[in-house]
């Protein structure tokens, strides 16, 4: 793994720099590209953020939320980039259609917390202990100078934070992660009206669709795995966008003694994406694995082509196997 200072000195020696995270973006992956923005802004660099998908409404209040563009075709030109810089992804392809550019950029700085990553850039920092990209970029600050630690950077950090760690809920969190949390708080944020932001603004399409999706609640005997799933049939009932599904999971997860929670949804092209979170050991990134996807091991995706009930049936009967095998 490289360090702190090796990806100084490439921010150093070049001028424009093209960041991105994963499809179907989060607050990880918002938060820390526009932390990173504004450091290499303060550094007088040309910093640009492409990603494959439109920001999410709840992250519009985001300082620089306007700056966050989304890929349109033939928008950037990888030969005027110097560097790119992947935040949050285990692998590159995870960018999405991204991709086609940054395989073409030179040099690509990977930074990432996902246990699986592939270390696929020319530089990795990659750091599987800690919640959240934004606690790496927080250190990252603090190793160039502190003193670029301004509210909009402790803005955009302290999201990262708190929508990777469930508002600080998950096994992810530790003390590291409220010390951070307690110094950004100190640089003049204001945790409630972040929070007030990025939950308290749900759509009436949003609350329709998570009552369609609540109606489709299932769970085993045991009451050990519960899941839910969302229809193209149903957003289009609740006139809901695919954005408002987020969080729907979390709350089939608040389900007692539930320990595994799936949500399957259809795509808008036709796939079947499914979610996974654990409350206990079983470990849903190894499980996601199986079937091509990752993640970590409380919180995992992957994305399979075919029929909802035959890949609902499929995920559900392995999921059956291997939680009744001894020691899994
Ligand atoms: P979500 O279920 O919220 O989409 O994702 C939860 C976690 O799993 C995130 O850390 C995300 O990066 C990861 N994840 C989701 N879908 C996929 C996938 O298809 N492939 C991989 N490698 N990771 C995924
Ligand atoms: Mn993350």
């Amino acid at each position: 793994m490289n360090n702190f200072d090796e990806i100084t000195k490439v921010l150093q020696k070049n001028d424009n720099f093209l960041i991105t995270s994963h499809a179907n973006l989060d607050g990880d992956g918002i938060g820390s590209e526009l932390a990173f923005y504004f450091i290499l802004k303060k550094l007088n660099k040309n910093p640009i953020i492409l990603n494959q998908d439109r920001l999410p409404k709840i992250y519009d209040f985001l300082p620089g939320s306007d700056k966050v563009h989304y890929l349109k075709d033939n928008c950037i030109n990888p030969n005027s980039i110097d560097v790119g810089i992947v935040l949050d992804c285990s692998n590159v392809k995870r960018t999405g259609k991204t991709y086609e550019i940054f395989k073409n950029i030179k040099t690509i700085i990977n930074i990432d917390h996902h246990k699986s990553n592939e270390n696929f850039g020319d530089l990795n920092y990659v750091d599987s202990s800690v919640s959240s990209v934004g606690e790496i970029i927080y250190e990252f600050i603090n190793f160039i100078d502190s003193d670029l630690l301004d509210d909009e950077i402790s803005t955009c950090l302290y999201t990262a934070i708190i929508t990777d760690t469930g508002s600080f809920r998950y096994s992810n969190v530790s003390s590291k992660t409220f010390k951070i949390a307690s110094d950004l708080t100190s640089k003049g944020i204001k945790p409630y009206l972040i929070a007030n932001n990025i939950y308290n603004r749900n759509t009436y399409s949003g609350l329709k669709l998570l009552g369609e999706a609540l109606l489709t609640l299932e769970m085993d005997d045991s009451n050990y795995v519960s899941w839910l799933t969302i229809t193209r049939r149903m957003l289009n009932n609740a006139k809901a966008n695919d954005e408002e599904i987020e969080g729907i999971i979390d709350v089939a997860t608040t389900l007692d003694n539930s320990e595994i929670s799936i949500l399957f949804r259809e795509t808008k092209d036709n796939k079947i994406k499914i979610s996974f979170r654990s409350k206990g050991n079983f470990d849903v990134n190894k499980f996601a694995g199986k079937f091509k996807g990752g993640g970590h091991p409380n919180a995992a995706g992957c994305l399979c082509s075919g029929k909802l009930d035959e890949i609902k049936e499929k995920i559900l009967s392995r999921l059956f196997t291997e939680i009744k095998r001894p020691g899994s």
